[in-house]
């Protein structure tokens, strides 16, 4: 079984993010970029399906700028065998990314995609489910558990509102990770060190035979309202009164 992990160069995740001067954007210029975290979850999982004899190779893809290629060969460290990069705009939208990785799965023939529950810089939560509708394949998405029996059924425990859900879905299908999947590894210098000899390959999306034409446009990017200071108060009878003639419910 191929296994192939869609990972996504975002803001790191302890970089508090501003909009651009222009108003168009986040700035992203000498920030630290790391790869998407629930990314990083996939991959584990897919490098432990690999490590208990369930999966022959495990492949990175990822669709972005030249810049994203650090995050394939981050991926290579953690366990991908192998990596391809879909050169494209950084901003490339969910449904462009989505026909972008269904056309490498049916190339690679892969049985099991596993990408992150939502990319955190756009909060889209859209590419796996689209993926999935593409390739008209079974998706489990939140998975916080995964099952892998020898016949090719999994078996996906989901966090849905108050509580867990546990589906049963037969391969080929497409699996996103949330949080308490697991830990993920760190990579060890010997790993990132091998990682650079792995095969990277680049692949355009005129060879794929996908257009990427927008259908979305931004707007504007903007901060919220900074929140007003609190007031102290002397004693529980002014918070009382307070509370009865001045607070408001929003
Ligand atoms: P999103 O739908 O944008 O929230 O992203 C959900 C997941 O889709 C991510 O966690 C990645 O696994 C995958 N993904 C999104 N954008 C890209 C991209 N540009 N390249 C590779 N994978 C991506």
């Amino acid at each position: 079984m191929k296994v192939l992990v869609p990972v996504k160069r975002v803001l790191d995740y302890n970089i508090k993010p501003r909009p651009r001067q222009d108003g168009m954007g986040v700035e992203l210029s000498g920030l630290k970029m790391s790869m998407n975290p629930f990314d990083e979850i996939a991959m584990e999982a897919a490098v432990r399906l690999k490590e208990a004899g369930m999966a022959e190779e495990v492949i990175a893809v990822t669709c972005g700028p030249a810049s994203s290629q650090e995050t394939l060969r981050t991926a290579m460290a953690l366990g991908a065998d192998r990596s391809f990069h879909v050169e494209s705009p950084a901003d490339i939208e969910p449904l462009n990314v989505a026909r972008l990785l269904a056309a490498v799965a049916r190339r690679e023939s892969i049985q099991l995609v596993i990408c992150g529950k939502q990319a955190i810089d756009d909060d889209s939560n859209q590419t796996g489910q689209m993926l999935a509708a593409l390739l008209g394949w079974p998706q489990a998405t939140f998975a916080s558990a995964i099952e892998l029996d020898p016949l090719g059924t999994m078996r996906v425990t989901r966090e849905i509102d108050g509580g867990l859900e546990i589906v049963s879905l037969r391969l080929p299908a497409v699996i996103t990770a949330d949080l308490r999947l697991n830990e993920p590894r760190f990579a060890t210098l010997p790993n990132i060190m091998k990682a650079k000899k792995k095969p990277l390959d680049l692949l355009t999306p005129e060879q794929l035979e996908v257009g990427i034409q927008p259908h979305l446009q931004c707007l504007q990017v903007f901060e919220p309202p900074a929140r007003k200071s609190g007031i102290l108060v002397k004693d529980v009878e002014e918070l009382v009164l307070r509370l009865r003639n001045e607070a408001k419910v929003i």
